[in-house]
């Protein structure tokens, strides 16, 4: 099953609110600061509650800010024995496990912990926006490993 438009596929190893994530990412709609100032709903700052250095956009939140590239996509690249992981956007994100010359199940499970790693980005932004959670970017990594 695939949204209209979306690349990412149903992946029936991860719980369906993980592939919603997925789907409403790609598709750019999943409100990010960003997002909520196109549609006029004012929530004063900008930036990106993970590093606080840059406008928070889906592309950002995922595959720029420092605290996903740097931290923690490279702690799932070590730990799942992957390749460089160059994410431009969401999207090569979700299709990146088909770059690999894997079986078909490594390719599976390689997606679900980077569907894994998205939710788990994305409740830490949550935690830290809605519940002044202070951000820890070792419980991240543990919080993927412990749900993939
Ligand atoms: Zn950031």
């Amino acid at each position: 099953m695939r949204w209209s438009g979306v690349t990412t596929e149903l992946n029936k190893l991860v719980p369906k609110k993980v592939n919603i994530l997925s789907w409403r990412a790609e598709l750019g709609k999943i409100p990010t600061r960003s997002v909520l100032r196109i549609k006029n709903i004012n929530i004063g700052s900008l930036t990106c509650k993970l590093c606080d250095k840059a406008e928070e956009t889906i592309d950002h939140l995922f595959t720029a800010c420092q605290m996903s590239t740097y931290y923690l996509w490279s702690k799932i690249e070590s730990w799942c024995k992957l390749p460089p992981l160059f994410a431009f956007s969401f999207r090569d994100l979700m299709v990146f496990h088909n770059s690999l010359v894997a079986t078909k199940l490594r390719k599976e499970l390689v997606l679900s912990v980077l569907q894994m790693t998205v939710w788990c980005i994305w409740k830490a932004r949550n935690d830290a926006m809605f519940r002044q959670h202070r951000i820890i970017k070792e419980k991240m990594v543990d919080d993927v490993k412990m749900l993939s």
